[in-house]
């Protein structure tokens, strides 16, 4: 069965995970009948899809109106009718492995002999559910994240017997809704993302339960220090203390005492009211930057996060760059732990394992063989050129994870900022794979550089405000480096703006030539909200291209404005319909691409620094300009067209 032969889909339960998975597929424009057991459920997760697609219509993040979609999405009770001719089911019933072994003997009977059948479980093992057919080579996982309509993530997960026919259709699938899949090769508890994230809660829980921190300590220098989004206690306050608990009694795993408290004392987190902080009388997780911990031993929990990472590679159930896209899009990790750990040195990772495990003989310090291995080879991260990744010690531009770029034969340079589940916002990663790109492309290759943001939600966000306790300032790039070097880069340069376009992001808009949004952007510079002003070339470039009164209540005020505003006030060049977008941009392009690339050059140059001139130099260094132009084979070219009224084919000379 190939991707292109589903049509039609059936998706099991709409509870919390169904009615959301039947909303995105349907949102892909597949028919889809959404089951439950009761009339009364199906109804229920009905009206959550109708009352979720109307907030996704009043924010614009919709295609076609609500009505439309909701159009395709059939509702069903008899199981039977449900599965009729189709082609895709994807099962999202309670977790319970006797239950869900019942629905697949059905299924088996009932369901068309080339229909995949497609699990939402997160912890039974697929090849378990797919025991009850008679064809288990056609089950698979797919592992939605809680809510499926804003995660991107979806692990497709290979029970024992799961093709890859089958795999591949279902990673296809996944792709076609619209969202990212990550294969798991093997049947693994936990799968990946909740794998590697396991160690983050239970290492921080040894370490309160042997009064070697407190909760707010971790939480906070985990979030303050480390950039995750939250920390590990909030974590599993938010989880469910008991699921943490359950999980580790399932695989026999040693239980920290600050666990086992909780669960018997039944404080098992928000559910609960109480858990490791206190949501009734108290405010919750209070922790914030004071109490972030210099003693706090971040790299124990790290370590262990890499060494899990490190167990699934070298037991070939996913890749580095698998890993760490889960981690990123299913938990919002500020970047992959591969990644982290080729920066951190894995020589270094793998001292800190066994220092532990020789004070304290715990087996969860076991550096696993493929750490070891790499280490030994000298492959110990970035600095050595090889570690998890190979890292591109040539010169010329190479291949970027923050930054996806293309260069057409025309010489359109494309760079897509790739970080949607931060927004784009700036990472120090990817600030400087655009000033390397930039750098290192020959641009003599290039005619016109464009910037747009991954995702549907942002251009980009601002800088990322999680790394900025981790920034070192002396040890850091200039800000201003990645904006100069976008400003004075030699050829045209335009800023694709699709949602947010903030702080750093405006920025690097304002750094482009030219403008062109949608109407349902927003700009603004929101740093004076945290008591800072914008540091990339904001306060000059907004108050020469605009007034000085637009500029200064864009910095002081520090509230956004929408596109039909920004462009009244001369600060975008364009503001147009979604449907517009791609049309009215390519005009913008087209005209770039194929101008007379030495007179854009020039253009852009005296046009940048003949504005902090007097008139006099400005104009000298505009004369100049022009005397040379004079003498090209472009100039020759275009007067050429002129006079025969044909269109001028410049080749840059
Ligand atoms: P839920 O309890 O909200 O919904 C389950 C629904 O399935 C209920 O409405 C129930 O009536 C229905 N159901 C029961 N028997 C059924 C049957 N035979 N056919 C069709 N529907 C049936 O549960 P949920 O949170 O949506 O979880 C569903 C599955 O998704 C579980 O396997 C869970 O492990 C997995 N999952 C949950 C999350 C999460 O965060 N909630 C995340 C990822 C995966």
């Amino acid at each position: 069965m190939h991707v292109d032969d589903i049509d039609r889909v059936t998706v099991l339960g709409a509870g919390n995970m169904g009615h959301g998975i039947t909303e995105v597929v349907a949102m892909a424009g597949y028919d889809v009948v959404m089951r439950d057991i009761e009339q009364e459920l199906v109804e229920d997760g009905y009206d959550d899809i109708e009352w979720s697609l109307q907030k996704l219509g009043e924010s614009g993040r919709l295609d076609e109106e609500p009505e439309e979609i909701l159009g395709r999405i059939e509702t069903e009770v008899d199981l039977e009718a449900a599965v009729d001719g189709t082609d895709l089911v994807i099962e999202a019933a309670p977790e319970d492995l006797e239950l869900k072994r019942d629905i697949y003997t059905d299924l088996d009977e009932y369901t068309p002999e080339h229909t995949i059948l497609a699990s939402n479980t997160s912890s039974l093992p697929i090849t378990d559910i797919a025991e009850a057919t008679d064809r288990p080579e056609q089950v698979v996982g797919m592992h939605f994240f809680n809510p499926p309509v804003k995660m991107d993530l979806v692990e497709v997960i290979y029970g024992s017997e799961t093709s890859d026919e089958t795999a591949e259709a279902a990673y296809e699938f996944v792709e076609a809704i619209d969202k990212t899949p990550i294969y798991v090769r093997k049947d693994v508890r936990g799968f990946v993302v909740n794998s590697v994230l396991g160690p983050f809660g239970d290492e921080a829980a040894w370490m309160v339960s042997n009064d070697e921190a407190t909760v707010r300590e971790a939480d906070a220098t985990m979030v303050h220090e480390r950039g995750y989004p939250m920390g590990p206690f909030e974590l599993a306050d938010l989880t469910g203390i008991d699921v943490g608990y359950h999980v580790r009694k399932e695989a026999g795993d040693p239980i920290p005492p600050v666990v086992e408290e909780k669960v018997e004392a039944e404080e098992l987190g928000q559910k609960t009211g109480k858990g490791y902080y206190d949501y009734e009388d108290g405010d919750g997780a209070d922790y914030g930057p004071e109490d972030v911990s210099e003693d706090f031993d971040w790299l124990r929990v790290e370590a262990r996060i890499i060494n899990e990472a490190a167990r699934l590679i070298g037991d070939d159930v996913a890749t580095p760059d698998a890993i760490d896209t889960g981690m990123r899009l299913g938990t919002g990790f500020p970047e992959g732990p591969c990644r982290r750990a080729d920066k951190l040195g894995l020589d270094t990772v793998l001292e800190k394992l066994e220092d532990q495990l020789e004070a304290t003989g715990e087996d969860r310090y076991e550096p696993v063989d493929y750490l070891v291995e790499l280490v030994e080879e000298g492959k110990t991260g970035k600095e050595a050129g090889e570690g998890f990744y190979e890292y591109d010690t040539g010169s010329g531009p190479g291949d970027y994870h923050t930054i996806n770029w293309e260069l057409s034969e025309d010489g359109l340079l494309e760079v897509e900022l790739d970080r949607p589940e931060r927004m784009n916002t700036l990472s120090g990663d990817l600030t400087e794979a655009v000033v390397d790109l930039l750098n290192s492309i020959d641009d003599d290759e290039v005619r016109a550089v464009t910037f747009e943001g991954a995702g549907d939600r942002a251009f980009c966000a601002g800088a990322d405000i999680s790394g900025f306790s981790d920034i070192e300032p002396a040890k850091e790039a200039e800000p201003g480096e990645f904006f100069e070097t976008v400003a004075n880069y030699p050829r045209p340069t335009l800023a694709k703006i699709d949602g947010y376009c903030l702080g750093g992001g405006l920025e690097l808009a304002m750094a482009c030539d030219l403008r062109v949004a949608t109407e349902s952007s927003e700009f603004g510079f929101p740093e004076i909200n945290l008591g800072l002003i914008p540091g990339g070339g904001g306060t000059q470039r907004s108050m020469r291209m605009l007034t000085e009164a637009r500029a200064k209540e864009l910095v002081f005020r520090g509230e956004h404005i929408d596109a039909d505003r920004a462009h009244k006030w001369g600060l975008i060049n364009c503001a147009v319909s979604d449907e517009n977008f791609e049309e009215v941009a390519g005009e913008f392009i087209d005209d770039l691409v194929n101008g007379p690339p030495v007179a854009l050059r020039h253009a852009k140059r005296v046009m940048n620094s003949g504005q902090d001139q007097d008139l006099e130099t400005g104009l000298d260094l505009e004369s100049q300009s022009f005397s040379l132009l004079l003498t090209t084979d472009d100039m020759m070219e275009g007067a050429a067209a002129f006079a025969e009224d044909r269109e001028p084919e410049f080749e840059g000379k």
